[in-house]
Parts: C-alpha cells; sequence; structure tokens
C-alpha cells in the first residue's frame, strides 16, 4: 500500500526536507515574530559552520571525496577498532582537538582504518595545508605533504559538502560523532523506548524512515556541541580529555583558510536584451488603447474624481510598466523599487473601487492637492528649491481643483489607513503578502535587499561562502510579468466602471 503523503505547509519541492515552521507556528510577542524554536528557554546557539566543521575536518575531507557506503564502513571501522582495542577508549573521542590529546598508540589504533586505506590517506594529505590542526603532529607522522596546491581541491570538495548543516554528508558525519559518543564514550543512553530509533542510528542508513532519523541525528549532536554542564567545554569531551585540549580554534581554522586561498567569483551574467521588446511593445500599446479609451468615454470637463483616479492610476502604473521594460530594468534593483510602487497603486485602486463613494474619490485627490500645496509653501520660503522641484507646476496642482485658500493639507495618509489595512478591506490582502513586503525592502535598502543586490557569494567553500561586493546585479529574476499581471488586474476595474475595456497585456507563449 502506498504511504499518504505527510500533509505539509511546505508548497515547493525544493524545501519539502527541510525543518521550516510555518508562520502561523511562530508566536507573536508585540511587533515579533518567534520561531518555536527560539521560545525554548536558555538554549545557547552552536553553530555546526562557524565552530563544528573544524573539528571533524578529517571526516570531512573523506566524506566529501568518498562514496556515502565506502566511508561509512570506514567510520564503523574506526568504531570498532576504538572500543575493542584501546584500553582507554571511554576517554577518547574523534574531534581534532580530542585526537591532539591520545598518545601516537592512541591515535594510531583509533585511525588504522583510515591510515591502512591508501585511497583515504592520500585525500588526506588535503589536512597537511593546515597549521591550525592541534592534531597535525599526528597526521604529519603518517601522512606525506602534498605539493603547493595538488590536494587542496580535496579540502574545498569536503568542506563544500559539509557547510550545510542539514546535508546528507554532514548528517552522516553528525551520525558518526553521536555512535562514537555511545558506544565508545558510552555517555548516550538510549531508553528502551526509543529501540526503533536506536536501530535507526544503528542500521542507519538502512532501517527507517530517513526523512525521521536524520533530523534525529541532528538534533541529538547538537546536545554534543553543548557547554552547558562541562565547564565551557562541548559535551562531547570527556573531563580528562578537556584537561588537556587546547582552547578552541575554529576561528584560527578559518582565519587560515582565508589568507591560504583566494576568493572565487562566479561568471558575471550579461543581461539578454532582446527579452525586453515584448512587454515593452504591450505596455505601450496598452497605454495608447487606454489613453484613447478616455478620451472616448468623456462626457463633460467638470472634475471628475473618480474618473481621473481610475484612468490616473492605471496610466501611472503603465508608465512605470513602460520604464521597467526598457534597458533591462525589470532584472536590476530598480524593478523592484518600481515595483512595488505599482504594487500600491493597484491596492489603492482597488480600495477605492470597493469603497466606490464619490467621498472617497475626492478625498484621494484631495489628499494629494494638498501634498502639492504643501510642497509649494514649504519650498517658497527658501531661497533655494532642489532641482527636480517646479514652484510653478507645485502652484498649479495646488491650485487645479480650488483655490489653495481653501484646501486641506492632510497630514495623515490619504485614506487614514495603511496599506495592509486597505489590501485587507478590498480584499487583496492574499496579494499584499506576495508582493509588498518583499518589494519595500529593495526601497527601504534593508539589509536582505542591499545582500541581494550588491553581494554575492565567494564562491570558495573554505571561505564559508561569506559575502564579497559584486557587479551591480543585472541578471535578478524580472519582475516584468509580476508589472503585466497589476496592469491587467487594474484593467479589470476599468472595464468594471468604464465597459468595455476589452485591451489586456498579453504574455508571450
Ligand atoms: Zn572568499
Amino acid at each position: 500500500m502506498k504511504k499518504r503523503k505527510k500533509k505539509t505547509h511546505i508548497k515547493h519541492a525544493d524545501f519539502e526536507g527541510l525543518n521550516i515552521s510555518a508562520l502561523e507556528d511562530h508566536k507573536r510577542k508585540g511587533g515579533r515574530l518567534s520561531p518555536p524554536l527560539s521560545q525554548i528557554a536558555n538554549t545557547t546557539l552552536t553553530s555546526w559552520r562557524d565552530h563544528g566543521i573544524n573539528e571533524v575536518l578529517w571526516a570531512i575531507v573523506l566524506r566529501g571525496n568518498l562514496r556515502q557506503n565506502v566511508c561509512l564502513t570506514i567510520f564503523r571501522k574506526i568504531i570498532a577498532q576504538a572500543r575493542e582495542n584501546d584500553p582507554n577508549y571511554k576517554d577518547t573521542f574523534i574531534s581534532h582537538s580530542a585526537l591532539s590529546v591520545l598518545d601516537d598508540d592512541q591515535f594510531d589504533t583509533i585511525m588504522s582504518p583510515v591510515l591502512s586505506d591508501e585511497c583515504a590517506k592520500n585525500i588526506l594529505r588535503s589536512l597537511l595545508y593546515l597549521e591550525c590542526l592541534p592534531d597535525l603532529k599526528h597526521w604529519l607522522r603518517h601522512l606525506q605533504e602534498p605539493e603547493s596546491n595538488s590536494h587542496l581541491e580535496y579540502l574545498m570538495k569536503g568542506v563544500a559538502s559539509s557547510l550545510d548543516h542539514q546535508s546528507q554528508e554532514s548528517t552522516d558525519i553528525r551520525w558518526l560523532k553521536i555512535m562514537y559518543c555511545a558506544i565508545v564514550q558510552g555517555r548516550i543512553k538510549f531508553p528502551q523506548t526509543m529501540g526503533d530509533m536506536l536501530e535507526g542510528f544503528r542500521l542507519y542508513p538502512d532501517y527507517g524512515d530517513q526523512r525521521s532519523v536524520r533530523p534525529q541525528i541532528r538534533a541529538l549532536e547538537i546536545t554534543l556541541r553543548s557547554t552547558i554542564e562541562n565547564n565551557g567545554h562541548p559535551y562531547e569531551m570527556t573531563a580528562s580529555l578537556c584537561e588537556k585540549a587546547p582552547p578552541q580554534w575554529s576561528r584560527e581554522f578559518w582565519k587560515e583558510c582565508l589568507d591560504k586561498s583566494s576568493c572565487f567569483t562566479g561568471e558575471f551574467k550579461k543581461p539578454d536584451h532582446a527579452e525586453n521588446d515584448w512587454y515593452f511593445d504591450q505596455f505601450f500599446q496598452v497605454y495608447q488603447v487606454v489613453s484613447e479609451h478616455f478620451l472616448e468615454k468623456i462626457e463633460s470637463t467638470d472634475i471628475d474624481p473618480k474618473r481621473d483616479a481610475v484612468y490616473g492610476l492605471i496610466l501611472y502604473n503603465l508608465y512605470i510598466a513602460l520604464t521597467i521594460g526598457h534597458s533591462g530594468l525589470h532584472r536590476r534593483l530598480e524593478g523592484r523599487i518600481l515595483l512595488r510602487t505599482m504594487v500600491e497603486n493597484f491596492i489603492t485602486l482597488k480600495y477605492l473601487a470597493h469603497n466606490d463613494n464619490k467621498a472617497i474619490w475626492q478625498q484621494f485627490r484631495s489628499y494629494g492637492t494638498g501634498q502639492a500645496k504643501l510642497a509649494f509653501l514649504k519650498n517658497l520660503q527658501e531661497e533655494t528649491v532642489p532641482s527636480f522641484v517646479n514652484l510653478n507646476d507645485l502652484f498649479d496642482y495646488a491650485n487645479e481643483d480650488l483655490w489653495q485658500e481653501f484646501g486641506d493639507i492632510n497630514i495623515k495618509p490619504w485614506s487614514e489607513k495603511n496599506l495592509r489595512k486597505m489590501a485587507q478591506e478590498s480584499g487583496v490582502k492574499e496579494f499584499y503578502d506576495k508582493y509588498y513586503d518583499w518589494a519595500s525592502g529593495y526601497v527601504h535598502g534593508n539589509w536582505a535587499a542591499i545582500r541581494d543586490s550588491v553581494f554575492t557569494v565567494c564562491l570558495n567553500p573554505l571561505h564559508r561562502y561569506h559575502r564579497i561586493p559584486l557587479i551591480p546585479k543585472l541578471d535578478m529574476p524580472s519582475v516584468q510579468m509580476d508589472a503585466a499581471k497589476i496592469v491587467n488586474s487594474m484593467l479589470d476595474i476599468l472595464n468594471q466602471f468604464y465597459p468595455q475595456f476589452k485591451e489586456r497585456v498579453k504574455h508571450p507563449s
């Protein structure tokens, strides 16, 4: 019988296997949403990448360069070897700090499955690039020093495979640590009720549902790195190992990696300008048809706040859409900033259409007129005004509908509601959630937007994929299709108030 798929909030296959809490599972406290794990009191965060990888580098290098079954066989042999042939097995561990404390005989005994394997030994020669390894003296006794960069790739491949704490490779190494603590040190006890979980660990990765086994391994391994209750040392180090172990050396490790290898940047992708033309032409055509439609429908030269707002907001967004389609802007930071404005304009129109009464259309118009008056009065008393400000225009806009001496200035948002509320009331909250927050980040220059626009990841895994400046990013995912969808939704409103309007932006086939 087929197993029923577990219900999940994740709708994208790439993220299904990851531990990701749904937004609804976050707890709201004031203006903050906290994920479930961060709600557990007294947790100390320990980073696998920053402080975990360096301690098991030898295993990481092997796992990244050998097939899983070959590597797990070596790991199993190490556990058996330590347990059966080292008389002091309880006071040993396989981290570099722990191995540095062991005498030559102990090291050679425990590591004999590696040291007797010529392929593994050759791969591990890459460890000798690093002077910071506390147990370097042991490795130097067995391994031949590599020539210049001959073995650097093994080191990079190994670290690359385990930088992600949830990868298969890092899970395999975290399994080794648990099994060593359980079988050799005897410091992890499994109650009988957890027999099935123990079988999953013992026969890993061939027993049980790996979607459960892997997270269990990772959760348990985190506790081995916890320094609570062990005088500031990770739990995986027994008291006698702690006495002689070196202080934490992860910082030195990453510094040496940085000093001894260069940053790698990916290839710069040039945007493809040919793809601009389709939407640019479409937006241009629709702009013309909307303008003509306005003139066809005009019945009076009276001030008509509703008509002007409906057509005006649509034309305004089409203007922006045209700009987005120009010179590859749709794949650039500016495209995102402009899309966010389009989103706001669409929600404004939706809200106006939802309420559709004389007062609300007038309120929208008066607000804008008031803003022109405000800017006019502020700049009027300045000897120099910003270059983009034209005082004559401001004066005209402030007085076009009504002499400004009778016009109020509204200093609150025009609808006296924030955009989220407007979206909620007009039934487009879902749209707002999808588009607004992330696009707003680009307007405000929040860190994630800056990260996305001017930084890239150095592709050297020995640098922990740190961020380095990038030539301005010109190949972001295009915003043109989103712009087209927004325009089309607005044209639906136009058709509702001033039928018939059938023209729509067409998507390329
Ligand atoms: Zn780098």
